[in-house]
């Protein structure tokens, strides 16, 4: 006696990625039995009662026979409950009892006892992540028909009833999938002299994915300069491989788009949430600002080791996951901009009095450290305002400023020796020539960056200029008594 065989597939999410699964089941003679192999969890486990009462249910037959399920690859561990629809299905083919339509079909979906094909919004990361993969149709719970899927074949299951028919329908197409890019939009505003030319270091920022950090009283404009910078970030060209922005099991999940993200996470923020971490993997902020910023404001009242935890990434654009015994790294892109108050009271430096002993300023902005203002590129503070907002900028004038020097940057050319041409000036000059190396790399950097800005092939004395005030502005914290 020969035994019975199908083959289905399905989906599984890991922490780095959606895997393509095979649920192999095979039916022979014997006392009647059914196994789950293949580093099934308990939860999946659980799944053998479910599937048996749902196919009941429906109206179909549960061989009383020995069914194996083999899900490969075998050494990945399938915690998910998403799994019973493809067992279920599998069974049924292997038995006959459906038949289902050719060509490579994912199924994707749970289970309710009375037959019902379950599943909502936390399938659709699985989706988003296989969606490379044209040639696959897929089976899907009914529920998701309204969700914003990416293009692709569906079938649309509400209950295992239709797999009875499911032979003779046609899948649905969807061919554009719609991009949620909608932004924070700011249209005008008017920004006084000081403004904006704290602004102005912003938009280096952004241009040359420069961290930055800036000092400022409270309502200065500190948070509205940057929120500003949001709507005009550029689109992503392509995607990269990398991006790991729809890494969340449940919790907020965001399609991907082509917008870059602008996050800007609350100061109770815990480390996991900022950086990753957990079992199963969590992606932090990090991870949700790959190609865009992550700006947090009030940020010395973020917990120390936060802002520390966030050094590696800042300077080598990885992380380094440690799980159990494996260590995984994984990689982060992000312009990291981050604002303060200057004492603990607001008003140091302001029209309004600071009843902070310097002692105590001291302490409070001992917080950000010194090995991490190392790698600070661009210090600003932004103490003084007046109520003279006589600078217009428009959004859609700024993003077409910013774009042109995008793709100048991209595109220009500049003389080969101009990097050591720099260097001799940076060490032979006084107020630079202590720096680190770091520091004077940065300086170099953002020279460049300010020569882009003012449609420059050649970094001119001006732009080195500049580019040290806001490398070196750090040094006003040590300046402080
Ligand atoms: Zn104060």
């Amino acid at each position: 006696m020969i035994p019975k065989r199908a083959e289905v597939g399905s989906l599984l999410y890991e922490w780095n990625g959606t895997k393509e699964i095979q649920v192999e089941v095979g039916i022979r003679r014997g006392l009647p039995n059914f196994q789950i192999l293949g580093c099934a969890s308990s939860l999946t486990k659980e799944s053998r009662d479910r599937i048996r009462l749902a196919l009941e249910v429906s109206g179909f037959i549960f061989p009383l026979e020995t069914i194996i399920i083999n899900l490969k690859p075998a050494h990945i561990p399938k915690r998910m409950v998403c799994l019973d629809l493809a067992i279920a299905v599998g069974i049924l083919e292997a038995t006959e009892q459906i038949q289902i339509p050719e060509g490579p079909i994912l199924f994707l979906g749970g289970l309710g006892l009375d037959g019902a094909v379950l599943g909502g919004q936390e399938l659709l990361p699985y989706l988003w992540q296989n969606r490379n993969n044209q040639d696959v149709t897929l089976c899907l719970p009914k529920s998701l028909e309204k969700e914003n899927l990416p293009e692709g074949r569906y079938y649309f299951l509400e209950h295992l009833d239709g797999l009875r028919i499911i032979n003779q329908s046609v899948p649905q197409i969807l061919e554009v999938s719609p991009l949620n890019s909608e932004s924070q939009t700011w249209e005008k505003v008017f920004l006084d002299p000081f403004q904006m030319k704290t602004f102005q270091g912003l938009l280096y920022a952004i241009l040359g994915k420069h961290h930055s950090i800036l000092l400022g009283s409270p309502g200065s404009g500190k948070t509205m300069l940057h929120r500003m910078l949001e709507s005009l970030l550029p689109l992503k060209e392509t995607r990269d491989p990398n991006d790991q922005g729809i890494w969340t099991l449940g919790g907020d999940f965001e399609i991907p788009t082509k917008k870059r993200p602008f996050r800007s996470p609350h100061h109770s923020a815990t480390e996991v949430g900022l950086v990753g971490g957990g079992l199963p993997f969590q992606p932090g902020e990090i991870s949700k600002a790959y190609g865009g910023v992550l700006y947090l404001d009030e940020a010395l009242e973020f917990k120390d080791r936060i802002l520390e935890s966030l050094r590696m990434p800042m300077e080598d654009s990885y992380l380094e996951i440690v799980r159990l015994n494996e260590k995984t790294k994984i990689k982060t892109d992000f312009t990291l901009m981050l604002s303060a108050n200057p004492c603990p009271c607001g008003n140091y430096h302001s029209n309004n009095t600071c009843h902070c002993s310097l002692q105590k300023i001291r302490l409070y902005l001992q917080k950000i450290s010194g090995a991490f203002l190392d790698r600070i590129t661009i210090f600003q503070t932004l103490f003084e305002t007046t109520n003279e907002r006589c600078i217009q900028l428009e959004e859609y004038r700024m993003k077409k400023i910013l774009l042109d020097r995008i793709i100048f940057r991209k595109t220009r050319k500049t003389p080969e020796d101009e990097e050591s041409k720099i260097q001799r000036i940076l060490d032979s000059e006084n107020r630079t020539k202590l720096l680190s190396l770091r520091k004077k790399k940065q300086i170099i950097s953002l020279a460049r960056t300010i020569a882009d800005w003012d449609l420059s092939s050649r970094t001119k004395e001006a732009h080195i200029r500049e580019a040290v005030e806001y490398c070196i502005g750090y040094q006003w914290i040590y300046s402080l008594g």
